[in-house]
């Protein structure tokens, strides 16, 4: 027992550690990469062998790691949840509960964003010559359609779901496994026990690989600053700046009112331990690749039961995108503006819709939101070109706009769970 408890202890210090090391990480990294674009001159060393190189390969080594983990770890926790619930009714109240509240908080993220958006005035007096357009790569760009999006979600060969890392299939299709293995109790039981074994395997292959993400992340964020150029941020700053604060307001105000007056739980801390996934999914601008260590840190950190996170992570990695609907949201003033055309108030209701519904078809990878984007922008009938104006900063708006998309994820799960009776308030007060 004493063993036990110094056991647990260690853990804690060592946890804690790990979310410092994350920070400092993502700070000496910034830091590194400013340096190395402003101070040291361009020559082979400095591209070829530390940003191309060592920066390169052990930062995409990192992600290649995490997102190696995801596929086999989404469907066997999924397999192993749903089969424990068992009841096909209570998955039902968590799925609707889930999606209500990934719809209504996008569909406020939105609205919050065209908000912000109509007292910066981000697109008014802009200097289009000072801004680069990408305005070729943008015809280039289409998005799936709803119907399609929604076809989608069944799968024709579940092998070939698993093996592209087609998320919404591989969720459904490992749901109707969990019920079904659920259902045939012992007469299952060897396959139950070979799923629960394997994921536990992946927990654990987790926990090793996470123990590298300040490294992971460190490169990550040195080699992105050191690609940035700064000044082509100085004409869009207006635009910058308005999807900063939504999203600040979409995190800090939204999600955490949310949470205290849902489960009561302190806000702050509830940052504090999520820190380190909010970091790595802003090192990466990769909500998919952050669902491992979502699942790991929510279960470890504030005490919500796999039951309810092992599914309602990978899907909100999947359709939840709160931030980059802020994004669309504050775009789509921003090009109104820079073209001298008029948005309605239903033009305004057109693009809560549209932008709600884009956020389902974003996948949790780099830069799509900027390919859903035309969509809603389409809707209304904005020039898709202006998506090239935007389209040279994006990275590190990409990167803010994950780090919020994730924790909406987070915090949906914690009060889902807090609904169901699977948070043990315990390990989140004693983290
Ligand atoms: N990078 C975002 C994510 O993974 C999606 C996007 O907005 O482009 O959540």
């Amino acid at each position: 027992m004493e063993n036990k408890k110094t056991n647990h202890k260690k853990n804690m210090k060592k946890k804690k550690g790990l979310t410092t090391r994350i920070f400092i990480a993502l700070i000496v990294g910034a830091l590194l990469g400013v340096i190395l674009h402003y101070l040291v001159p361009s020559g082979y060393v400095k591209d070829k062998i530390v940003v191309d190189g060592i920066l390169y390969v052990v930062g995409q080594g990192f992600i290649r790691l995490m997102k190696m983990l995801v596929v086999p770890l989404v469907f066997c926790s999924i397999v192993c949840g749903s089969m424990s619930i068992g009841d096909t009714k209570k998955l039902g109240t968590v799925g609707v509960r889930t999606l209500v509240f990934y719809l209504a908080t996008t569909a406020l993220a939105i609205t919050i964003a065209l908000t912000v958006g109509n007292i910066i005035n981000p697109g008014v007096g802009l200097d289009m010559s000072a801004v680069e357009s990408n305005a070729a790569e943008v015809s280039a760009m289409e998005a799936t359609s709803l119907t399609d999006t929604l076809l989608n979600i069944i799968p024709d060969n579940p092998l070939g779901s698993l093996a592209q890392g087609n998320m919404l299939q591989i969720i459904l299709f490992a749901l109707i496994i969990g019920v079904i293995l659920a259902k045939l109790g012992e007469r299952a039981e060897t396959v139950g026990n070979f799923f629960s074994q394997f994921n536990d395997i992946m927990m654990e292959m987790t926990m090793m690989v996470m123990s590298l993400a300040p490294i992971g992340v460190f490169c990550l964020i040195s080699r992105t600053f050191a690609g940035i150029g700064f000044t082509a941020f100085l004409p869009l700053a207006k635009y910058m700046i308005g999807v900063l604060i939504a999203l600040c307001i979409q995190c800090f105000v939204v999600y955490l009112g949310l949470l205290k007056i849902f489960t009561g739980l302190n806000p702050v801390k509830f940052i504090r331990n999520f820190f380190p996934v909010m970091a790595f999914a802003f090192s990466t601008a990769t909500s998919n690749a952050t669902i491992p260590m979502s699942i790991d840190t929510l279960a470890k950190k504030m005490g919500v039961s796999k039951k309810i996170s092992s599914f309602t992570i990978p899907l909100g990695a999947t359709i939840n995108m709160d931030g980059t609907a802020i994004m669309q949201g504050v775009a789509v003033v921003f090009a109104a503006q820079a073209f001298g055309i008029h948005l309605t108030p239903m033009d305004y209701v057109t693009v809560i819709g549209t932008a709600t519904l884009a956020s389902i078809g974003t996948a949790g990878v780099p830069s799509v939101g900027l390919v859903t984007l035309t969509m809603v922008f389409n809707s209304v009938g904005l020039p898709v070109e202006a998506i090239g104006l935007i389209m040279g900063i994006d990275r590190i708006l990409d990167m803010s706009r994950t780090a919020v998309n994730i924790t909406g994820d987070a915090v949906c799960t914690t009060i889902v769970a807090h609904q169901n009776k699977a948070l043990k308030r315990e390990v989140f007060e004693g983290s």
